[in-house]
């Protein structure tokens, strides 16, 4: 599947929080969508998901109206993992992987043998079984992120939209999440993933979109983006690009 926006804009009184941004996500590759704090990246998720209004643009999946499309379509075609890891819920981690299985049911039958095995494959991907039984209020901030992000992938959508999902993450599960991302993506899944990370962003991503003051203003593969000028006029980073880290 592919999901492409055009001329996507977001404003909040006279403010441009998106200016006029074009991207897509095509499956089968893991984009990496990277720009200091405050560029615009988690409004420009939550607008191509139809969380937060557009003030203007096009968003469309395989060609059809997206934002036309009904909520349980759209919410089985195109997972989230939002910036936020607030949960309200006092449920143990299990539960809040299985929410990522709602959009796939019908009626108040509960779960199915397939939904049950969604979960434990998400669990599997994040190291999370040994987190199931316990409250998600009560996890560490990286925990949390694993199961949330558990929930996004237990609901095996053909596009996957995660929100800095290895922030708070230990380097062996930063590692460990890039993996999971980019086995998503080999499987056939269009991944875009909003990273700070830079050097792990050139090792893994297939392409990268910049963003900077609410305007994309590069994409391309890794070291076309990542250039020196880049890094000094967007991040105010003197040096060079980010060395290439082994792999593990
Ligand atoms: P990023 O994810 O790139 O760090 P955000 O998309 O979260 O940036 O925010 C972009 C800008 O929009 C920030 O300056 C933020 O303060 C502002 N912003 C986000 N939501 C709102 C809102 N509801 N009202 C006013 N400003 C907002
Ligand atoms: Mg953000």
């Amino acid at each position: 599947m592919r999901l492409e926006a055009k001329g996507l804009s977001v404003s909040i009184r006279d403010r441009s929080l998106v200016s006029d941004a074009s991207l897509h996500i095509a499956g089968g590759e893991l984009v990496g969508l990277i720009g200091p704090n405050g560029a615009g990246k988690s409004t420009l998720l939550r607008a191509l998901l139809g969380i937060r209004e557009k003030s203007a643009g096009d968003i469309q999946l395989d060609g059809q109206d997206f934002l036309a499309m009904s909520g349980r379509e759209r919410a089985s075609a195109v997972a989230f993992l939002p910036q936020e890891r607030r949960v309200e819920w006092r449920l143990p981690a299990y539960d809040i992987v299985m929410l990522g299985r709602y959009p796939h049911q019908v009626g108040f039958g509960g779960p199915t043998p397939e939904d049950r095995a969604a979960v434990e494959r998400a669990l599997d991907a994040v190291d999370g079984h040994s987190l199931r039984d316990r409250p998600v209020a009560v996890l560490s901030g990286g925990e949390r992120t694993r199961i949330l992000l558990a929930r996004a992938l237990a609901v095996e959508s053909p596009i996957l939209l995660v929100d800095e999902p290895i922030a708070a993450l230990d380097p062996y599960h930063q590692l460990h999440v890039m993996e999971i991302l980019r086995e998503r993506a080999r499987d056939g899944a269009g991944v875009l993933a909003v990273i700070h990370h830079l050097a792990l962003a050139e090792r893994f991503m297939d392409r990268l979109i910049l963003m900077d003051a609410s305007r994309i203003v590069a994409e391309g593969a890794p070291i076309e983006v990542l250039t020196a000028e880049r890094l000094a006029a967007v991040y105010r980073i003197a040096g060079s690009p980010p060395q290439r880290i082994p792999a593990a």
